[in-house]
């Protein structure tokens, strides 16, 4: 059995105190930790006094970082994985090399943390019992329209990632594209500046100067109520036995329950 493994931690999206005790310990316990920015994960491991050796993985040296991970791990050393922000791999670098340390037969544990898609799920106010989390949408506004169009009839909620000088953009290609739904921006998580504005996509595109890191969440599409049609066909009986024509019954009945009106009349004809 192998016995060295990857962890993949997850870190603060922006409060250092979100970080868990086990969190540090990997941190200091592992031989490397493999970080997307060095710059940005020493501020983490100085806050917190940890003097474990780092070298960077980020999405340009992924292939060549890879194979030097897998080489420690084959020399009994624990790697630790980490991004900037929240979890590795969540629109951020890792996925490549947590395929090859499956391949090779090691070991994978994830330390758990904060993460600012559910972060902005569970405060936005729209439904979270299934939702989609989708991440960057394409920062071409044509590719982007695509992406859209096959998320169109989604039901359920919605989550992107975006940057704050392409969030107008946005907005307004999604409101072009998915219509006008009620949306969330969740604004600079667990930071002094924290914000969430719910408001409808036409609304929303009026907001200028949007500041600081961003999730965007929409509402999923809305269903079409289902028409209990047993209900119906006692109301289209009950009005036509008061005296209504077939025709009159029919054409209220379906104004009222956006029914068929073929369906309607075969409900009439089968019965009387
Ligand atoms: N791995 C991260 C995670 O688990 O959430 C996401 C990294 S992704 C490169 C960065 C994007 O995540 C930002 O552009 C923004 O959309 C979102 N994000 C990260 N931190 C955030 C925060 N504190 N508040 C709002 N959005 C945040």
């Amino acid at each position: 059995m192998k016995k060295s493994k990857l962890y993949l931690v997850a870190t603060p999206i922006g409060n250092l105190n979100e970080i868990s005790k086990r969190a540090l310990d990997v941190l200091n316990m592992v031989d490397v930790i493999a970080c997307e920015d060095t710059r940005n994960t020493l501020k983490l491991l100085t806050h917190f006094d940890i003097h474990t050796k780092m070298i960077s993985y980020h999405n340009f040296n992924e292939e060549i970082k890879t194979k030097e991970i897998i080489d420690l791990l084959k020399d009994d050393k624990n790697v630790a994985l980490v991004s900037d922000a929240g979890y590795p791999l969540i629109s951020d670098p890792g996925y490549e090399l947590v395929n090859e340390v499956i391949n090779e037969g090691f070991e994978i544990t994830t330390i758990s943390g904060p993460n600012a898609a559910l972060n902005a799920l569970v405060a936005s106010g729209l439904d979270n019992k299934h939702f989609m989390f989708y991440g960057f949408l394409n920062s071409k506004p044509s590719q982007a329209k695509k992406e859209l169009e096959a998320l169109k009839d989604f039901p359920y909620t919605i989550i992107f990632y975006e940057a704050p000088h392409r969030i107008n953009k946005t907005l307004n290609i999604v409101l072009e594209v998915l219509g006008d739904r009620r949306a969330v921006i969740a604004r600079e998580l667990t930071k002094i500046h924290e914000e969430f504005i719910r408001d409808n996509l036409s609304e929303l595109i009026k907001l200028e100067n949007l500041k600081g890191e961003i999730v965007l969440l929409i509402e999923g599409k809305k269903q079409t109520e289902e028409i209990d049609y047993d209900e119906v066909e006692k109301e289209l009986k009950s009005l036509i036995d008061k005296g209504e024509s077939i025709k009159e019954a029919v054409n209220k009945i379906s104004i009222k329950y956006k029914a068929n009106k073929n369906r309607l009349k075969d409900m009439i004809y089968d019965k009387h």
